[in-house]
């Protein structure tokens, strides 16, 4: 491991002028950037230590959402009476990630900003546009076949997104709030992560000089249902090969609001919308489900290796929605 500067911070304003001072990372839970930083992937000059910055709350608004503090656990965040009783898609797609002891250390904010898991990305030395921009994409003609996509590709980078949380978010909606140097600012949650298109090693809307502080879910839908399923190689600590996250309403028998979103076969939680509008007005039956699937996974692109994604992204939205409705 390299030398770094390392200095603690007491709120927001005094992390960001640290960080305009030197370019930094911020240390959260630390469940990624430690990593990143023993196998020399991550090499920040500064680490500004945020723990104690006052942002661990979580709070209802006025308006009926709910605030998420940035430095919340996701231990935290995954056992709040209001998150288990008003978001428990978010509850059990938090559950289902990592292991006890990383989820009492990884935080809101920190889970939002986590890395790819792509191999080539970590081993330091192969083509990778993420790590070494401009470099190329081992991926593309190598192995591919679990933390890789077949949504939102490009062969300048494949590598799906890793986290649970974020694709729960993506399916409630939200906003993130970030400050910085030029002030506050929010970020629709669908917007934050971004595509890799031709320039990969651009992961998220966020100023390099700008700090998470907290998240706002959107209102609960009114006598809705949902949940999350994740398909992976193993039973725990594992990524998801392919997860859906969704949110039904029904009204007389016939699906009133549909929320979509999938993760493990997508470059950033994907909001499937389409499939969404193909389910609303729609009967809760398993041909409806497996047509708005169909539907979902529609322009998935597959690599040599994760063609099975595409039957697979569209179980994990006809099981999820088969236990929605059973
Ligand atoms: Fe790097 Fe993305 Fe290619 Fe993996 S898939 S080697 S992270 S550019």
């Amino acid at each position: 491991m390299r030398n770094f500067d390392y200095t603690r911070a007491a709120d927001p304003a005094q992390a960001i002028n640290f960080h305009a001072q030197l370019p930094s990372s911020y240390l959260a839970g630390g469940t990624t950037l430690l990593d990143l930083m023993k196998i020399d992937v991550m090499r920040p000059q500064r680490v500004v230590d945020v723990n104690r910055l006052p942002l661990n709350k979580i709070e209802p608004l006025t308006d009926g959402r709910l605030r998420i503090g940035a430095m919340v656990t996701n231990t935290a965040l995954a056992n709040d009476a209001k998150i288990i009783s008003d978001y428990p898609v978010l509850s059990q797609a938090l559950l289902s990630g990592a292991t006890t002891q990383l989820r009492n250390k990884a935080t809101t904010a920190g889970n939002v900003m986590q890395r790819v898991r792509c191999g080539y990305f970590r081993d330091g030395v192969s083509p990778c546009n993420k790590r070494e921009p401009h470099s190329g994409c081992a991926a593309v003609g190598g192995q591919n076949r679990s933390v890789h996509a077949v949504l939102g590709t490009t062969d300048h980078c494949i590598a799906s997104h890793p986290s649970d949380m974020c694709v729960a978010m993506a399916a409630i909606g939200a906003t993130i709030h970030v400050q910085g140097p030029r002030g506050e600012r929010d970020i629709n949650f669908l917007d934050f992560h971004l595509l890799p298109g031709n320039t990969p090693w651009q992961e998220h809307a966020l100023q390099n000089d700008e700090l998470i502080t907290h998240i706002v879910l959107d209102r609960p839908i009114a006598g809705s249902k949902s949940g999350y399923l994740k398909l992976r190689d193993r039973a725990s600590y594992q990524f998801a090969l392919a997860s859906s996250a969704i949110i039904v309403a029904t009204e007389g028998g016939v699906i009133k609001d549909a929320r979509i979103a999938l993760g493990g076969v997508a470059t950033k939680p994907w909001r499937a919308s389409n499939a969404e509008a193909a389910l609303i007005g729609q009967q809760p039956t398993l041909e409806n489900f497996q047509r708005v699937a169909m539907i979902a996974m529609q322009g998935a692109i597959p690599y040599k290796h994760n063609a099975y994604k595409i039957p697979l992204g569209q179980q994990a939205i006809v099981r999820n929605l088969q236990t929605l409705f059973a």
